[in-house]
Parts: structure tokens; sequence; C-alpha cells
């Protein structure tokens, strides 16, 4: 059986950058493109090849791997006369891991399988960190057959790979989670400014809700009050992590899905209005989500 190889890789930011690198690590011939010079100089340095052109990436590649910001960005560049999906072979497989719309992901996975094309879907989850670890989680959606074959590419970046069902499913299951992700740490954040107002120590109270029913990821791995976990952003003035920028655009993709089931999604929408209140369009877009425990800290002295 021949081994499939040749990588063609788009988008090198702060996910697809470590990304690629893990793929060269893991023995793969990777071809990396991107709008920035500056990133595909970085993958080059990290021993990627270097993609000329949108086309010319996608020449002689066994798989296309996308890490792209948007929906609009993943079609504009697969779809189209001049779109990469009409120069692959019909050989070739697809893994988009950007975060986008299930229904764009849908189209462009029924467009390549116009095609005769395999492509998924295969968001991720573990942020920058697990990015450059290669133990981020990847929930795919689309043909068992083809989740299957994406397995050592995807094993090459990361540590847990599910399955979630057809077409656009690992689009769903990553906006469920992220919604309940920003949910959880609104409830949090706000409890634990509760307890501080009314004279706790926020450490030992993070201690007493862990061990208790209220007990949470946020306060497991990822407290958001300052000075009670090292090493998580709200000890580094909630530098690095997962921005508030990219936690919005989560929740809008949530909404936009629960619009369209006429799903309830009332806290969901409740934590979208809290982030945007937050730092929608403010400095504050750029530090981690987290952050969102300024919104009910006190000014000093009040
Ligand atoms: P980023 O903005 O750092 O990187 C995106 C890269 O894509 C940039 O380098 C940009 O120049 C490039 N790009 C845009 N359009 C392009 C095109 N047509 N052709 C080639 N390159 C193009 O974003 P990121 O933080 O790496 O996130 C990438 C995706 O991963 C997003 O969909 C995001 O929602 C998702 N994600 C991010 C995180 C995180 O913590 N950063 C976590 C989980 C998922």
């Amino acid at each position: 059986m021949a081994t499939i190889e040749k990588i063609a890789f788009f988008g090198l930011g702060h996910m697809g950058g470590p990304m690629a690198a893990n793929l060269v690590a893991a023995g793969f011939e990777v071809t990396a493109f991107d709008l920035s010079a500056a990133a595909v100089q970085q993958a080059v340095a990290n021993g990627c090849k270097r993609g000329e052109s949108a086309q010319q990436t996608v020449e002689g590649a066994d798989v296309v791997i996308l890490m792209l910001p948007s929906g609009d960005a993943v079609k504009g560049l697969y779809l189209g006369a001049r779109g990469i999906l009409q120069a692959l072979d019909t050989d070739v497989l697809v893994i988009d891991s950007s975060t986008i719309a299930a229904g764009d992901a849908r189209q462009l996975i029924a467009a390549a399988g116009d095609r005769g094309i395999r492509a998924i879907d295969a968001p991720v989850s573990g942020g920058t960190a697990a990015a450059a670890a290669g133990t981020l989680s990847f929930m795919c959606g689309g043909e068992a057959a083809a989740v299957e074959s994406a397995k050592p590419y995807l094993q090459a970046m990361g540590a847990n790979i599910f399955h979630a069902g057809a077409a656009g499913s690992g689009q769903v299951a990553k906006i469920c989670n992220n919604m309940l992700l920003a949910i959880h740490m609104i409830g949090t954040a706000e409890a634990l400014q509760l307890g501080v107002d009314n004279g706790l120590d926020p450490t030992v109270l993070s201690d007493i809700m862990r061990a208790s029913s209220g007990g949470n990821w946020s306060l497991e791995k990822y407290n958001p009050y300052p000075g009670v976990m090292e090493g998580v952003p709200a000890s580094r003035n909630y530098e690095g992590g997962f921005s508030v920028a990219l936690m919005l655009k989560d929740l809008g993709l949530a909404m936009d899905t629960a619009a369209g089931s006429a799903s309830s999604t009332p806290l969901g929408a409740l934590a979208k209005n809290l982030y945007q209140l937050h730092g929608g369009d403010t400095a504050n877009a750029a530090l981690d989500f987290s952050s969102i425990q300024n919104l009910f800290r006190r000014p000093a002295g009040d």
C-alpha cells in the first residue's frame, strides 16, 4: 500500500504554524502557504517547503489541510474557478481544521464530493499551547472512512480524535463546547467575585468550589481570578491564551447555528452579550477570555 505523505498546508498563524511544524517532525513533506510572508518564512525555518502560490502548493499533494480564520477565507481559497478544489487530484483528502459555520463546512464537503474528493471538517480544541505540544483535540465531521484515513495526520498534531458525525458535525460539536466554556467561565468569574466582595480569599473559595458541586474546568484548569493559579492567563495580565475576539467569533457561530435549528440558547446569548460588553471593540478583545473576570471586579477603593 502506497504511503500518503505530501501535505499542502494553508494558514500558518498562531495555530497552523506549530501544527505544520509537528507534521514535519512526524516525517511528512509539508508545503506551506499563507498570505503573510513572515508566516511562510517561519514555516520554512521549521522545515516546511515554501508554497509559491495556492495552486502550486497543492501540486502533487496527497492531503490538504486548512487552518484559516473564517468561512469566507476558506471558501475564497477553496471554491470558484481559481479555487484550489479545481486543482486537486481525485484521490486527495481535504481536512479543514478552521473553525467555521457548520453550513459552510457542509457546502465545502459537498463541493469536494461533487468532484469525487474526500473531505472532512476537523476543528480543534486546545489552543496555541496544545498546537505547539501536538496535543490538540480534533472534532471530525464526515464519512467514517474519510475520518479514519485522516488519523495518521491528525495524530501528528493531536492527542484526541473524535468522530462527531456527518459532514459539519465537528463544527457543531466545537461551538457547543465553546458556548458551554463561555457560560461556565462567566459563572465562575461571577461566583468568585461574589465571594471576594464578601470577604473571602479567592484561593480558598476556589478550593472549596472545586471540591464541591460548583466544580468545573474553569476552576480546575483555568482559574480567572489573578493570583489563584500559576501559569494561566489570569496570572500574567490575561495575556496569551484564547482571545475574547475568538470567543466572540465562536459564540456568534453558536448563535447562528441556534437560529438555524430554532434552538433555545438563552445562556449562550447572554454569554455573547457579556463578552461583547467586556471587549468586543476594545483592547480587551486581544486579552484571554478569562479576563471576563474584570467585568465583575470593582475599581480599587470601591
Ligand atoms: P491566525 O489569525 O493567527 O492565523 C490565520 C492565518 O491564516 C494567518 O497567518 C493569515 O495570514 C492566514 N490566511 C488568511 N487567509 C488566507 C488565505 N486565503 N490563504 C492562506 N493563508 C491565509 O488564526 P489562528 O489563531 O491560527 O486560528 C486559526 C483557526 O483556528 C481559526 O478558525 C480559529 O477560530 C481556530 N482556533 C483558534 C484557536 C486559538 O487559540 N488561536 C483555538 C482553537 C481554534
